[in-house]
């Protein structure tokens, strides 16, 4: 029987978490929650110069705010840590001896060096302007379970630790992921140049290479190039700010490089789970587009079931330290229930909701330029106000019947009263249905606000 699958996410915390980490991240979870395996994170901050912990926080936020728990990792532990490389000098310590006695790695001005086999002759490098040692040996092969064979000659030594003794990156990488028992090693398609190094490195401590995936790139929405942090739309934690539903950005991230082999796009996280797998990763580069994470994220918005879209309004409002827009939870709770149709995401409800909290709300002069050039409005606001002085606002089937009534003794339609009306109450000509907009701010609201407003035309 294969041993079980051990796969780990591995970020360096020198920078904002971006949208190409996360979907690693995310690739590696759900090929250890596909196979039954453990999802281990560890955190690659040899580089003290470069790291802050403020960035590590935003990464362990970021993945929660995702859902990717991980299995073993810093703040879970597990039977291999320290899961931070900060932590573990003296494991590297031992397998540098480890190497420095089997005659692998020497030193050499100031640094140690890793000793690839084979035979050695100096030679003349042109491009370098200077003489390098070359081995003779075969290049290095790599099964990709992604992109398939991968040939790659290295044929110089390479430095593993620096002249202060600080073992570098291909070393403390190939060493964990040993220690850590990794078995799938999944990661960005940038790393492909480096695995060469890190296959001779794991055949020299005398471990098994585990297998390498090698995610194809991002690039960016327009033009040519890779995705990078400084690209429009490329923060997770920009998302989270913006009220995005997480499960959508995990459905959207899922397909940047996946197939799932069939035409669907919005996909349950179980479903995604049970058909995700190493072979449906595609070749080619995926290209961002922020208009279909902003499509993916309306969608998951309006099929949340109304009492979890008002829970998860509620944390929105406290998350972004937003005052509480009313102490009546009943008025919130309509609101937002009514609304919910009607935004893309949560982050549209603060300004698309004003109204409904205060009296105090702008009025859109375009709209108002509009509204007032067509027909009678004054005239419409004063039928409006006093056919609605007793009508019944229980219901939106009662506020439409009184609405039409007035329209047919008038020998008009609805729509004569429609955009006037809402004008008046909300400051817009957009804005959730009429009749659900009166029920909820009540007949006194409505009748107040009709009246301030004819006032000033
Ligand atoms: N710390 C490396 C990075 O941030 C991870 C490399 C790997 O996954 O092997 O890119």
């Amino acid at each position: 029987m294969a041993s079980p699958v051990r796969v780990r996410f591995a970020p360096s915390p020198t920078g904002f978490f971006h949208i190409g980490s996360a979907r690693t991240a995310l690739f590696n979870w759900l090929y250890a929650r596909h196979t039954g395996g453990r999802f281990i994170l560890r955190v690659e901050d040899t580089d003290a110069a470069r790291n802050s912990e403020a960035f590590l926080n935003v990464i362990y936020d970021s993945l929660r705010w995702l859902g990717l728990d991980w299995d073993e990792g810093p703040g879970v532990g597990g039977p291999f840590g320290p899961y931070r490389q900060s932590e573990r000098a003296p494991i590297y310590k031992t397998h540098l001896q480890k190497l420095l006695d089997a005659g692998r790695a020497y030193e050499r001005d100031g640094a140690l060096w890793f000793k690839l086999d084979g035979e050695r002759r100096e030679v003349f490098d042109e491009r370098r302007q200077k003489n390098v040692i070359k081995v003779a040996r075969p290049p290095a092969v790599i099964n990709d379970a992604i992109r398939g064979r991968v040939e790659r000659l290295e044929d110089e030594d390479f430095v593993i630790a620096r002249s202060d003794g600080s073992p570098v990156f291909h070393f403390v990488n190939v060493v964990d992921d040993i220690e850590m028992r990794i078995t799938h090693v999944i990661r960005g398609e940038d790393h492909l140049s480096n695995t060469s190094k890190h296959v001779e490195l794991f055949k020299a401590l005398g471990a098994p290479v585990p297998v390498f995936a090698h995610i194809p790139l991002i690039l960016k929405q327009n033009g040519p190039g890779k995705m990078s942090k400084r690209d429009q739309g490329a923060l997770v934690e920009e998302y989270q700010r913006r009220g995005f539903l997480p499960e959508a950005l995990v459905n959207f991230l899922a397909l940047l490089g996946w197939n799932p082999g069939n035409d669907l796009e919005k996909m349950p996280l179980a479903e995604i789970v049970a058909r995700f797998d190493l072979p449906g990763v595609n070749q080619s580069n995926a290209r961002f587009d922020e208009r279909k994470l902003a499509h993916m994220n309306m969608e998951y918005t309006l099929a949340l079931p109304p009492e979890s879209f008002v829970r998860k309004a509620a944390a929105f409002f406290a998350s972004n330290n937003l005052p509480p827009p009313t102490d009546t939870p009943a008025l919130f709770d309509a609101v937002m229930r009514l609304c919910q149709p009607k935004i893309k995401s949560l982050g549209d409800l603060p300004d698309y909701t004003r109204y409904f909290f205060t009296d105090n709300f702008p009025v859109d002069e375009k709209a108002r330029a509009k509204v007032l050039s067509k027909g009678d409005p004054a005239a419409r606001l004063r039928e409006l106000l006093d056919a609605l002085q007793n009508a019944d606002f229980s219901s939106d089937a009662a506020i439409e019947t009184a609405i039409k009534q007035l329209a047919e003794s008038r020998g008009l339609g609805f729509g004569d009263y429609q955009a006037v009306a809402r004008l008046a109450v909300s400051g817009s000509n957009a804005g959730p249905n009429l009749t659900g907009l009166f029920r909820v701010l009540g007949r006194p609201r409505v009748l107040a606000r009709l009246a301030r407003f004819l006032e000033t035309l």
